[in-house]
């Protein structure tokens, strides 16, 4: 299963604003979030990065992975991106 390392060591660019941008696949026009295989499932990359650091299931849909409010969508920095729980109802 995909951990810690595996986020800290994906290859990424950094740019001007501390955002990480997968660096091994092209944007997509327009922008948009950055979808990844793993074991033949699709993922959104920021969303699972953060279920990996904050021990959430990826599934799960009582939650939503937040963007820093300067990010560019496929920015799958740690830190910058938060989660939070959706309200019941
Ligand atoms: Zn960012």
């Amino acid at each position: 299963m995909k951990d810690k390392n595996w986020v800290i060591s994906f290859p990424k660019i950094i740019n001007s604003n501390g955002c990480w941008i997968p660096s091994d696949r092209a944007p997509k026009p327009g922008g948009g979030y950055c979808s990844i295989m793993v074991d033949r499932k699709s993922y959104q990359l920021h969303r699972l990065v953060i279920s990996i650091i904050h021990n959430l299931d990826y599934n799960n849909p009582l939650w939503e992975a937040r963007h820093g409010i300067y990010c560019v969508p496929s920015c799958f920095n740690r830190v910058r991106n938060e989660w939070r729980r959706k309200r019941n109802g």
